[in-house]
């Protein structure tokens, strides 16, 4: 049986899934992903008991999952209808990758520390989630060989938006990126229009580093 329908966190789930609502998600779209993907896979076991808090949480090496409101905001910032490619930066624990696959058609996704991203890996495997392209690498150059993308999704904190990520946006494709230093940041949403890129700023965010090329040193 898939971990997927493991029952006794099913509860835990639905009342999370209340409080995103509470907190103003309204796609439901957005809201039955939540409802498909099980948290608690892709946080380490001794936390699984947290899993359905609307919290970030440690995952090793350093780097957290998200707070479910985040990955709820972002998703339903994109408005993915199911036909999009879409690129992620930051797989980390691998949930927005999942919650990606649920929709969006293509799902590419990179991140830094190797370890991470084969726990992702199994993590989406548990899940039956087997056509998630991964790699491991710097994402501030994006993966070109895959695009244009039709939707990017940055995971980390930028201190500038990365250029080739905006040169691999599709013509009416969207970048979300938080951008500030290593202590605040604001969640920013560029649109590829005729007219050139539209730059709009959004909700304040707090980040763990993104470091690379067109990132942080270190
Ligand atoms: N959405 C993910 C989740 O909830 O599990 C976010 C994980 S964490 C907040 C951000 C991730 O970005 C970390 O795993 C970190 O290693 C990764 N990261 C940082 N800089 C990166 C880079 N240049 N390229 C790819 N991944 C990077």
């Amino acid at each position: 049986m898939a971990a997927a329908l493991t029952p006794q966190y099913g509860g835990a789930r639905r009342r999370l899934i209340e409080e995103l609502q509470r907190k103003g998600i309204r796609s439901l779209t957005v809201l039955k992903a939540f409802d498909d993907v099980p948290r608690h896979e892709f946080v380490p076991t001794g936390l699984r008991h947290r899993a359905y808090e609307d919290a970030p949480l440690p995952i090793g090496y350093g780097q957290t999952i998200s707070q479910p409101w985040v990955h709820a905001k972002y998703l339903e910032l994109l408005d993915l209808k199911g036909t999009e490619r879409v690129l992620e930066i930051g797989t980390g624990s691998g949930f927005q990758t999942a919650l990606l696959t649920k929709l969006a058609r293509h799902v590419f996704s990179i991140e830094r520390l190797a370890p991470l991203a084969e726990q992702a890996r199994e993590a989406l495997r548990r899940c039956g989630i087997d056509h998630v392209i991964q790699r491991v690498g710097d994402g501030t150059l994006g993966w070109p060989e895959h695009g244009p993308y039709d939707a990017i999704l940055v995971g980390a904190a930028s201190p500038d938006v990365p250029q080739p990520l905006l040169d691999q946006l599709a013509a009416g494709g969207q970048l979300l990126i938080p951008v500030g230093d290593r202590d605040t940041q604001q969640l920013v949403r560029i649109r590829r229009g005729p007219e050139g890129f539209e730059r709009t700023p959004l909700d304040a965010m707090r980040f763990v580093p993104l470091i690379g090329h067109h990132g942080f040193a270190s």
